[in-house]
């Protein structure tokens, strides 16, 4: 957009009072250049900036808008649970019966702790294991985000060492090194390492479905080596669901690849949209978390009324709706109308897809399984690209490592629609590039 947008302006003020203009970093565009459009609101599958430019949202704030923007239902437990008071410190039906509902549809989550963010469940839940199992080190792979907790701001350290370096300045390096990183989709490489030094290991966290990194689908015989290690080494396997949880299917990933986790990380969907996290798993292993036992978690909104409301109605309208099988079939229209629009094209660009999350990834060769598969120049074509489609009306991630995210309030036509311009975009970006249609 040229000119003085009212985006443009409101940018260069928030410059001044938040660092980079925004609240969490992605926000900023720094990845595709440019000025963030600043919303001013939000319906079904599409939002409209303050410049009163209409999107198509892709985005889904990042995942928890499974139902779409401002959904009729989820608003009205919103305005109900707002109007019997918005926080109690105290206990209530709300976060019994949002447990209950975690406990029925996810595999083995007998007890479900409540937090206030995705961040905040991985935190826990690895302090638990740590309580659990009296040891100090964890496992985590490249290519997983597990929120900003200094233990999971890691990066493997430099050649063979086991003990990571911090990702993050201000993450001190004795954290980081009680954690190794491992490359995801190689299972030899985990089983030596557990097989050395597994008998020190509290807990082995995974996105099973990796969707911070691109797209990065796992083969199930990965989980499977990773569920039966961490089982004969004694350590605990943490299944980071904050995007797939409820998502993909009503059991998440674990009912998805029929592999049980020890711990769960929820986040995301189980809110509704509200600042909503959450762990769970065998009443065993929670009888350590206070007040039951010795770990120590808590939380002032923890278990929020009008939050636990909107995740309720979430997950009701989900299961009621067999919306699971209609985000399947709007994901297969999608990748298959994508195919069949790229067939004879010679653009270097391939569309990844479990569900209802989609990855567009601005390269060519055999798909990714793993952080390390990813060329590091996807970043130029797709911030053409993305620009290509936030002219059109589309709005992606600012991002070329980032997901899409389909909800129930996108149509066919929204898809058709979204197609059309994505076939422009990718004209846009390569004819720059100097790669022709054919
Ligand atoms: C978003 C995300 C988190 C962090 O959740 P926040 O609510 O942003 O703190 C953790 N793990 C995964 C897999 C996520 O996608």
């Amino acid at each position: 957009m040229s000119g003085h947008s009212i985006s443009e302006e409101l940018f260069a003020r928030a410059s001044q009072a938040l660092p980079g203009g925004v609240s969490s970093p992605v926000r900023a565009f720094r990845a595709v250049g440019g000025t963030p459009v600043f919303i001013d609101r939000a319906e079904g599958a599409h939002f409209t900036d303050v410049d009163g430019t209409d999107y198509l949202d892709f985005v889904m704030s990042w995942g928890p808008m499974i139902l779409g923007h401002a959904h009729p239902r989820v608003l009205e437990a919103v305005y109900e649970a707002a109007a019997a008071g918005t926080s109690y410190g105290a206990p209530h039906r709300g976060e019994l019966e949002l447990a209950q509902r975690v406990a029925a549809q996810y595999p083995g989550a007998q007890r479900v702790r409540f937090t206030s963010s995705g961040t905040e469940a991985t935190m826990s839940a690895i302090r638990l294991a740590r309580g659990v199992t009296g040891r100090d080190r964890i496992v985590k792979f490249s290519g997983c985000y597990h929120g900003h907790g200094d233990c999971l701001l890691v990066a493997a350290g430099s050649g063979g060492a086991t003990f990571g370096t911090p990702s993050s300045a201000g993450v001190p390096g004795a954290i980081a090194g009680l954690t190794t990183v491992l490359p995801l989709d190689d299972p030899e490489r985990f089983l030596s390492f557990m097989e050395s030094e597994g008998n020190q290991v509290a807990a082995v966290i995974v996105e099973p479905i990796p969707a911070n990194n691109g797209l990065l689908l796992q083969r199930p015989e990965f989980l499977k080596a990773l569920r039966e290690a961490t089982r004969r080494h004694g350590a605990l396997l943490i299944f980071d669901e904050v995007i797939s949880g409820f998502r993909v299917a009503p059991g998440g990933a674990a009912e998805l690849f029929g592999i049980e986790p020890d711990l769960a990380t929820f986040g995301k969907v189980i809110g509704g949209g509200f600042p909503v996290g959450a762990f769970a798993g065998p009443a065993r292993y929670f009888d350590h978390l206070a007040p039951e036992g010795p770990v120590y978690q808590a939380g002032t909104l923890s278990g929020n009324p009008v939050a636990m409301a909107a995740g309720l109605a979430t997950l009701d309208i989900l299961e009621e709706t067999s919306a699971h099988a209609q985000l399947e079939e709007l994901g297969r229209h999608l990748e298959k109308g994508f195919d069949a629009m790229m067939a004879g094209k010679q653009y270097p660009v391939r569309l990844q897809r479990l569900g209802s999350l989609f990855w567009l990834s601005f390269s060519e060769g055999p798909v990714a399984r793993c952080a390390e598969e990813i060329p590091d120049d996807i970043g130029a074509p797709y911030a053409t690209f993305f620009h290509a489609c936030l002219e059109a009306g589309v709005y992606l991630a600012p991002s070329a490592y980032e997901i899409g995210f389909l909800s129930t309030a996108h149509t066919v036509e929204d898809v058709d629609t979204a197609l059309r311009v994505f076939e422009r975009g990718c004209a846009r970006t390569f004819a720059q590039e100097g790669i022709d249609a054919d």
